[in-house]
Formats: structure tokens, C-alpha cells, sequence
């Protein structure tokens, strides 16, 4: 071929690609966790301008794991369990041979005994004493007849934890525990928030199954799936994608504002170290809390819009490492704490994870303390919080003594947990009925669409709204995801073991 012919070629190239570029979209996601890297991880791959903006250092948002000198540690216990066979596939794929098979161990720590969790009938007996068991038996019976013959209309989260188990399972096993994770008590929640932790757990099954041997047991999965370099690899994985791909990830960069006009949504207008700087898009993605997402609009909603999402809250989280010279403490993944006397109401141990997340002869404790952003516990200085979770634990658990602990960290985590305060089902319609008026808006994740998602969960709506957009229609059901009717944990088990609670992340 000539020179001529060369020059022709390339001038060809560059006028085809130059159209190319006029027909990509730019998507712009606001958030970089689980939900908004998937989305990206997608589209990016498909011939869009994606833009990521995340208001962290890091990407992985809830599921991050924290690098502190040789120390690597998870952003609380984040095990890998979905029922969708598409996620979990789609999981493996991006991670390929980093994922490993744990072993799950979990315990409830309460009265100064340890309780097997999921719980075993024999040791829980022998922990909450005879009489206690027979009354509790009794009461689920009652509760149980209660429930079919009246069909009480359940509206909190006791209504629905006493209906299920009866009063004095729920006073053992779960009151405490939630009124600490929440701060407030149980008839202050919905009882929507219990709906897929507990269906199908019940004693009856566990009786049953005691007595007909048969193999159908609904049971918590006693091994998960988990990337050995610690949960944030999963978004880590993804944003290296996206980068490659010629996506852009914009860090420490928070939304401010929103531009709206008409049906659609123009610009984001994006803080970056005190500036601001605007930046159009075609297509708009929000992982970030709904009710941040109204406050940023502008022009402003109406008042009815902004009033209910002022009414939607979080629950927020210290998470406390501690670094310790000595391995497998205890023989969990993670324990959960119901005293209200002891300031965390979980902790995990890294080395019962992996062990390629400490140095040999060493591990991490990570202690979970539900608080609320700004509140008396959330603003203590760091020492403050790191000494009163090493006292607690050493005199509590007597299993380490102090000079073991080489040093600690707080990660502080606002908006973890949205609270399903009772009506807030309406209430989060509307504001999204409203939303859904936006033709080049799609709300996914966590705080996204204010549900109360696992990873599985997030990563299936970024996903479908990637898939939305490449396909041009909006044929997967974002709202759709999360809203199995079954038991989450649900599966076939061979062996009659016993086991009813709930699951809380
Ligand atoms: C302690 C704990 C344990 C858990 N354990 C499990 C488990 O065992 N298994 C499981 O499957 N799931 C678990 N989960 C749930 C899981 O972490 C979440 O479902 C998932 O990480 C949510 O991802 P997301 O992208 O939807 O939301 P997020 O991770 O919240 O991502 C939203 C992102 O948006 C960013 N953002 C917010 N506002 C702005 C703004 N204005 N501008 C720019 N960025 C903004 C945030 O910084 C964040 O990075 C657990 C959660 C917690 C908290």
C-alpha cells in the first residue's frame, strides 16, 4: 500500500472514530461502592463515557478493606452469600482464584455465656437453663396459634419478633441486641426490617426436623465465599476495569448539586477540595442516600418531597481495629455482643478470614458501636474509643492480656444502616414516584434505593441499570431486586441441627 493510500486509511480511521465518540453517552455515577462500580464495570466496557464520583479516599463504600501498615482489615464481617446463581457467577468471574471457602463460626455472647449462631438447641438449653427453654417452647406455641387463628396485623419489629418466636425468645435473643444496634426500641421499627432475616426460621422447623429426620432443614450457610486479600478486592477489581477501559473515577469528590430542568437531570456540580466544578452528563446513575440525592436538587423539589425525605434516617458506626500479637483468638468469624454494658455489639477476627491479611503470629480484631453521627459516643477522640473497647474486651473476654494489643484504629462510618421507621415504606415511594419522573435518572444500592441490601443485592441494580442503558429499554426491574419472598439464607441442609435467628449486616 502506497502513502497515499496509508494517509487515506488513517483519515478514514479518525472520521469513523470521531462519530463513534459523538454517539458514546456520558453516565455519570454518583458513588463508588459495590452498586455504582458494577454499574460502571459494565457501561465502561460498552462504549460509554463513564464518570465515577465518590466523596471517600477509597472506593468500595460499606465494603472496604482498610490497609493500616502491615495490617489489612474489613470494614465489619462481609461474607459472600447470594441466591442468585447470575451474581455469584458474575462474583467468580471477577475474581477468579482469589476467592476462598471459609469456614463460618458465629456466636452470640450474652449473660457472660457464648451461644452457637445459628442456635443449637443443646447448648442453648444448657446456656438459658431448663425453665427458660420450656418457656420459651411454650410461648412460641402460643405465639404460633396467636398468629394463624388472629392474624394480628404486624407493624414493628416486636410486633413481629414476638408473633414469630413468642415473648420470651424475643426478651433471650433479640430485643437487646436490637435496641443496641438501633439506639431505640424495638416497637420504634418496622416490621419490615425483620421480613427476610427471619421467614421460615422457625421452631417449628427445628422441631419438626428433630423428629421426622427429614433432609429438607432451612438453615444459615455454614461456609461463604470470600476474596483472600480482604471484601474491598471486589471493588477494587472493578475500578481497575473501569480505569482500563478509559473510565474516570473521581475520589474525594462529594455531589453538592444536582441540576434538574424539566424531566431530566443536566449536570452534577462536584466539591473537590473546596472547589466546585460541573459536569454534564447524558444518563445519571445515584447510589448515594435518596434523601441526599432530593437535597441536592436544583432547583429545589417541592416541599412535600423534601419534607419526607428528612424524615428518613440512618444508623451510624465506629469500627475499632485493634492489632494483636497473637493469632486466632477465638475460634470465630464473628461474635455478636447483646450486653448492653459492653459498648460494641460485634467483633471479628481477621485471621479466622484469611490469613493473608496480617503478618504471621499476628491478627486484627474488628469491634463494631452503633451510634448516631454527631451523638456523645461518635465524637470522642480516637485514643478515647480505642482504650474503651481494649478495656472492655481484655476484662470482659479475659482472652488476651492488654500488652498483646500493638495498636488500633477507628474507621468512623456514617449512614450503614437505613431505619425503617414504621411508615417509611409510603414515604419512600412517594419520594421515588417522584424521582421516576427523571427519565435519565437510575436509583440503585443500599441507601440508593433506602433498602436494605446485601452486596449480591447492590451489585444486581448496578448491573441492571448498566444493562438498561445498553440495551436502550428499561428492561430490568432494579426495584425488583431484594424483595424475595423467602428466608435470604434459605437452603436444603443435611443435617438437623437447629437454628432460627436472624442475620444482621
Ligand atoms: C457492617 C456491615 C456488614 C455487612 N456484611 C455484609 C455481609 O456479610 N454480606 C453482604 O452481602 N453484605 C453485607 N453488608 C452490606 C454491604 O456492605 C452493602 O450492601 C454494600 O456494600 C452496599 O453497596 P452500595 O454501593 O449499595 O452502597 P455504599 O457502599 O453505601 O456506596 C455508596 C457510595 O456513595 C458515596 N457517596 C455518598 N454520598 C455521596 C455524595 N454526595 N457524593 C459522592 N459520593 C457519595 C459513599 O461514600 C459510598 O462510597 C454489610 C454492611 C455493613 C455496614
Amino acid at each position: 500500500m502506497g502513502l497515499k493510500e496509508q494517509l487515506i486509511i488513517s483519515k478514514l480511521r479518525v472520521i469513523v472514530r470521531m462519530k463513534n465518540n459523538k454517539k458514546r453517552k456520558k453516565v455519570i455515577v454518583m458513588g463508588a461502592g459495590l452498586a455504582g462500580l458494577a454499574c460502571a464495570y459494565e457501561l465502561s466496557q460498552k462504549k460509554f463515557d463513564v464518570v465515577i464520583i465518590e466523596k471517600w479516599e477509597e472506593v468500595g463504600g460499606l465494603a472496604r478493606t482498610i490497609k493500616k501498615g502491615k495490617f489489612s482489615f474489613d470494614s465489619g464481617p462481609h461474607r459472600w452469600y447470594t441466591k442468585s446463581n447470575m451474581v455469584n457467577k458474575w462474583m467468580l468471574d471477577l475474581l477468579g482464584d482469589e476467592v476462598i471457602r471459609v469456614p463460618r463460626l458465629t456466636r452470640i455472647y450474652f449473660d457472660k455465656k457464648f451461644f452457637y449462631y445459628p442456635i443449637k438447641l443443646k447448648n442453648a438449653i444448657g446456656g438459658i437453663g431448663l425453665w427458660r427453654a420450656v418457656r420459651s417452647v411454650l410461648d412460641y406455641l402460643i405465639a404460633r396459634v396467636k398468629s394463624r387463628l388472629l392474624k394480628p396485623k404486624l407493624v414493628t419489629m416486636e410486633d413481629g419478633y414476638v408473633n414469630q418466636f413468642g415473648h420470651t425468645l424475643y426478651e433471650t435473643f433479640f430485643k437487646r441486641y436490637s435496641e443496641k444496634l438501633w439506639g431505640v426500641p424495638c416497637d420504634r421499627i418496622s416490621v419490615d426490617w425483620i421480613g427476610q432475616r427471619t421467614r421460615g426460621l422457625n421452631l417449628s422447623t427445628i422441631l419438626k426436623e428433630m423428629i421426622i429426620k427429614s433432609k429438607k432443614v432451612v438453615s444459615l450457610v455454614d461456609e461463604f465465599s470470600y476474596p483472600e486479600r480482604g471484601i474491598g478486592r471486589i471493588a477494587e477489581k472493578m475500578a481497575d476495569t473501569v480505569k482500563k477501559y478509559g473510565g474516570e473515577i473521581l475520589l474525594n469528590s462529594e455531589v453538592v448539586e444536582i441540576e434538574r430542568r424539566e424531566n431530566q437531570i443536566t449536570s452534577v456540580t462536584v466539591k473537590v477540595s473546596g472547589k466546585e466544578k460541573k459536569i454534564e452528563g447524558d444518563y445519571f446513575i445515584s447510589s448515594i442516600p435518596i434523601n441526599d440525592l432530593v437535597f441536592r436538587l436544583s432547583p429545589e423539589t417541592d416541599r412535600s418531597i423534601y419534607a419526607l425525605s428528612k424524615k428518613l434516617k440512618y444508623r451510624d458506626e465506629l469500627q475499632v481495629a485493634l492489632f494483636v500479637s497473637k493469632t486466632h483468638i477465638t475460634p470465630d468469624t464473628w461474635i455478636y455482643v447483646h450486653s448492653k454494658e459492653i459498648p460494641f455489639m460485634r467483633l471479628m477476627e481477621m485471621d479466622n478470614w484469611s490469613d493473608k491479611l496480617s503478618p504471621v503470629g499476628t491478627t486484627t480484631l474488628v469491634f463494631e458501636i452503633a451510634c448516631n453521627e454527631g451523638d456523645a459516643m461518635w465524637n470522642k477522640n480516637d485514643k478515647d474509643v480505642i482504650d474503651l473497647v481494649k478495656k472492655s474486651f481484655v476484662e470482659e473476654f479475659s482472652l488476651i492480656p492488654y500488652k498483646t494489643i500493638t495498636g488500633g484504629y477507628v474507621h468512623r462510618v456514617p449512614k450503614e444502616y437505613p431505619v425503617y421507621h414504621i411508615g417509611y415504606r409510603q414515604d419512600v415511594d412517594k419520594i421515588k414516584k417522584y424521582l421516576s419522573g427523571f427519565f435519565n435518572l437510575q436509583l440503585i444500592g443500599r441507601n440508593g434505593t433506602f433498602r436494605y441490601n446485601n452486596m449480591d443485592h447492590s451489585i444486581e441494580m448496578g448491573l441492571y441499570a448498566a444493562w438498561n442503558l445498553i440495551s436502550g429499554k428499561k428492561k430490568h426491574d432494579i426495584e425488583s431486586v431484594n424483595i424475595e419472598r423467602e428466608y435470604l439464607e434459605e437452603k436444603k441442609f443435611e443435617s438437623p441441627e437447629d437454628e432460627f435467628v436472624e442475620e444482621k449486616h
